[in-house]
């Protein structure tokens, strides 16, 4: 059963990327549900500006917001953790049409944030897939996916810059 927003929000020790996430991506987090097993964080942005990704004018026109969606993110004091999420779609003045904005902590049209892509990834460079399947409670193909993805994004970071590890 959802618990009491606020005062669970208080209650409840958050991870300290939490903060960072908060901080670094704008973020305000304005509702937290709690469950024994999972937690989910309601967010919104703070960012009053988009990008238009066609002709890149900043637009603070807010069109409307899409579906609410849950975004996976990692675990908060055990709990598998997600972040409710509505993005937002604003509208260009010079394009006259609408977009979603991009926001730098998720992958358009991912279900999980990169911070979690990226603990997903780490996890199957020491582990198998089964066993990193097992331990996130994610489905094999959905593990699997996301360590080809980034190891991908890694071979062709390294083949840019020969130096980095
Ligand atoms: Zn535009």
């Amino acid at each position: 059963m959802p618990i009491g927003k606020d005062r669970e929000l208080s209650s409840l020790p958050i991870h300290p990327d939490d903060h960072v996430l908060a901080m670094q991506f704008f973020l305000n987090v304005v509702g937290l549900v709690s469950q024994l097993e999972t937690a989910i964080l309601e967010i919104k942005s703070r960012l009053e500006v988009a990008i238009c990704p066609t002709c890149q004018t900043p637009s603070t026109t807010i069109h409307d917001y899409d579906e609410p969606r849950l975004v996976r993110d990692l675990s908060l004091s055990g709990r598998k953790s997600y972040l409710r999420y509505h993005s937002r779609r604003f509208e260009c003045a010079v394009c006259q049409q609408s977009f979603t904005e991009r926001v730098e902590w998720l992958n358009f049209d991912s279900s999980y944030t990169k911070r979690f892509e990226e603990h997903v990834y780490q996890l199957c460079r020491k582990s198998t897939v089964q066993d990193v399947s097992a331990f996130l409670e994610l489905g094999y193909d959905a593990v699997e996916g996301i360590f080809q993805r980034w190891a991908k994004k890694r071979r062709r970071r390294a083949r840019r810059s020969p130096s980095a590890s």
